[in-house]
């Protein structure tokens, strides 16, 4: 069944996008760095979603570039399609707010759903800065270090994810096992999930507080050529992965005390 999914998300990803609607309306933004942003809606009825995308993307793009410094143009795809054709079409959960993939963010717009800009605008973030980690590390950055990094470029984190980490926290003593074995958080429990973006944030939050944006700018881009990311990552920052997970796992306990008080 995965498979299946998987090969219905990749059939998809590659099917030029005139088959997707005969009806795409586009428009395509050049960055002063030459990279670009292609937004396409398969729908004149999703029209809001295309304006706000268009409207805002530009500032988007300028914060997440200062902060990554690409080192090659981004040629990225934004596609507002109907929720049900995105999932008949991909085999995906229509939950889902916005997907990356190879290039490619997929917006799926649901009928029945409150059109609600801000959170349209957190999750092209994220989704955005997923396409900036991917251009850097050509996909090598282990999940909870590209989560964490998108959820921290997102914004504030949900009251609802801090209050499952610090559950989580209270109960197993630490944070670290939740992003043991890089396995993608949509595996996990639902409350387990929320509680391993959250803990990837703080572990992002945690490395930006005590080395600095540009530190971790330039270990971003060292992860394309790491054999053992935490090796790089000890390499890097003079600590071992071990060491670090392990003291913020003592500064989250005390947190989560507080915050569960
Ligand atoms: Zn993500």
């Amino acid at each position: 069944m995965k498979l299946t999914v998987h090969l219905f998300f990749i059939a998809l990803c590659l099917l030029p996008l005139e088959l997707i609607s005969e009806d795409l309306k586009q428009n395509k933004i050049n960055f002063p760095d030459n990279s670009t942003a292609i937004i396409y809606v398969d729908d004149i009825k999703h029209e809001n979603y295309f304006n706000i995308v268009n409207k805002n993307i530009s500032s988007i793009y300028s914060v997440l570039s200062k902060f990554f410094k690409p080192s090659k143009p981004l040629t990225t795809e934004f596609i507002i399609l109907d929720s049900q054709k995105f999932q008949t079409q991909t085999g995906l959960a229509n939950w889902i707010n916005a997907i990356y993939h190879k290039e490619r963010i997929f917006i799926p717009v649901k009928e029945h759903k409150e059109f609600d800009e801000d959170k349209l605008l957190r999750s092209i973030k994220h989704e955005y800065a997923h396409a900036f980690i991917n251009n850097e590390t050509k996909g090598k950055a282990p999940y909870f270090f590209d989560e964490g990094l998108a959820v921290w470029l997102e914004g504030e984190l949900h009251p609802s994810f801090k209050l499952l980490l610090a559950s989580y926290i209270k109960k197993h003593k630490s944070g670290v096992r939740l992003i043991k074995n890089n396995v993608s958080f949509a595996k996990l429990p639902s409350k387990e999930a929320k509680a391993a973006y959250a803990y990837s944030r703080f572990f992002i939050g945690e490395i930006i507080k005590q080395f600095g944006i540009f530190e971790i700018n330039k270990f971003i881009k060292k992860i394309n050529n790491c054999d053992k990311f935490s090796a790089c990552f000890n390499e890097h920052f003079k600590t071992t992965f071990s060491e670090f997970s392990t003291k913020l796992d003592e500064k989250l306990l005390v947190w989560a005390k507080k915050e569960l008080r």
